[in-house]
């Protein structure tokens, strides 16, 4: 079926699907490695890409193939590419766009490992890096080198839910001839769609609101363009960064609801916001969605919501924290994000433990942060949690 021009939602459920033979009315499983040729000369014209067809599930799969088509629908992007996780996706791009040489500015405050990865692994391959607080735009004006290749974002950042303007990035990296990736994680293309504001490449960690159900880890790029297309699907494949067509299955169920469990989690989301902010144990919250936010107007203009994640610090610092984090009962103390459970944990000590400290501070990312998911559970329950762990301080 033809989704192109269908709204967002039917997109959601239909975008990707293919009839098979019985016609089964979702996308099966097609849990093989490998795919029969017709014949040797189709089996050698498969590999010339002279004919269509499958060959091996590293290469391609039709199970992942639906859900990368779902996905490139859904970020109005030319094609996607699943991979095995959210870090596949960032190193195949890293893989695909940078080289001995090459430099790319990056967000100070991004995913932890997706960090870790350029400081202590594509180091060893000379490939520089610089971090900057991307919410400024001077700043990454003044980091751009003569040898800059990739302007890399991610907005909201994890975790200190800093807004970077991405049509303002999509305007430098244009004039400084820089590809523009943006990880879109915590946002999904229901709130916000980096290629319509001038994106080259998207990314997301699937594991968070995408499947949403806290059960497969997984990672997703969609580009806007087929010559980027090719090269990081280049670098997936033969780096062995594939999907797996069960994943592909779980995602494909996963993403059907997205929309309807983000507008849920962030009627919960503000809600859990308010109270947060009016507690006089609270030092300070961060939610796009409040006026207290510094970016809170971009955000408004650039997300079409403000979603479900929020970072606070207490007046007790750290130990009270900690306090909060072993005294909530039904917000599960666990990394991750993005799931219909609502989810605490210390990015401190946890998701950005090998971030150095000097570097975790640099970037906004403070002992007594405390990141929240708010999951769709009701509203009062998840403020009642948090009233009751308050209290134990
Ligand atoms: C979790 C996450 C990742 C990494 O994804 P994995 O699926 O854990 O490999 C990347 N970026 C963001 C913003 C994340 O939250």
């Amino acid at each position: 079926m033809d989704t192109k021009d269908l709204g967002f939602n039917t997109k959601l459920i239909h975008a990707g699907e293919f009839n098979d033979e019985f016609g089964s009315a979702t996308v099966p499983i097609y849990q093989t490695s490998t795919f029969k040729f017709k014949s040797a000369q189709h089996g050698a014209d498969c590999f010339a890409g002279k004919s269509d067809g499958y060959i091996y599930t590293r290469i391609g799969n039709p199970t992942i193939k639906a859900f990368e088509n779902n996905i490139a629908e859904l970020e109005n992007g030319y094609d996607g590419i699943a991979t095995s996780s959210g870090m596949a996706a960032i190193t195949s791009v890293y893989m695909a766009l940078l080289g001995a040489g090459s430099h790319i500015v990056s967000s100070d405050a991004v995913y932890g490992p997706a960090r870790d990865v350029l400081e202590q692994d594509f180091t060893r391959f000379d490939v520089k890096a610089s971090f900057v607080n991307t919410s400024n735009i001077e700043n990454i004006k003044t980091a751009i080198k003569p040898n800059t290749k990739v302007l890399y974002i991610e907005t909201p950042a994890n975790p200190t839910m800093d807004i970077t303007d991405i049509a303002a990035c999509a305007k430098i990296a244009k004039d400084h001839n820089l590809i523009l990736v943006v990880d879109n994680t915590f946002s999904s293309p229901y709130l916000q769609k980096p290629l319509d504001l001038g994106a080259d490449v998207v990314l997301h960690s699937i594991t968070k609101f995408i499947n949403g159900h806290a059960d497969i880890v997984g990672g997703v790029i969609v580009t806007k363009y087929a010559p980027i297309y090719k090269k990081i699907r280049h670098s997936m494949v033969y780096m062995g960064c594939n999907m797996d067509p069960h994943q592909a299955f779980m995602v494909i169920r996963g993403v059907k609801t997205l929309a309807i469990r983000i507008e849920r989690a962030q009627e919960n989301a503000i809600k859990v916001a308010k109270f947060l902010q009016a507690h006089p144990k609270v030092a300070w919250l961060k939610y796009p969605g409040l006026e207290s936010h510094p970016q809170y107007e971009l955000a408004k203009t650039q997300m079409k919501g403000f979603g479900s994640m929020m970072s606070f610090g207490l007046k007790g610092g750290f130990e009270a924290g900690k306090k909060l984090m072993d005294n909530v009962h039904l917000a599960i103390l666990a990394v991750s994000l993005g799931g219909v459970e609502t989810l605490i944990q210390h990015p401190a000590s946890m998701t950005h433990a090998a971030v150095s400290k000097e570097n975790k501070l640099a970037a906004g990312i403070t002992d007594d942060l405390i990141r929240f998911s708010v999951g769709i559970e009701d509203a009062e329950d998840i403020i009642a949690d948090l009233k009751h762990g308050l209290e134990k301080i």
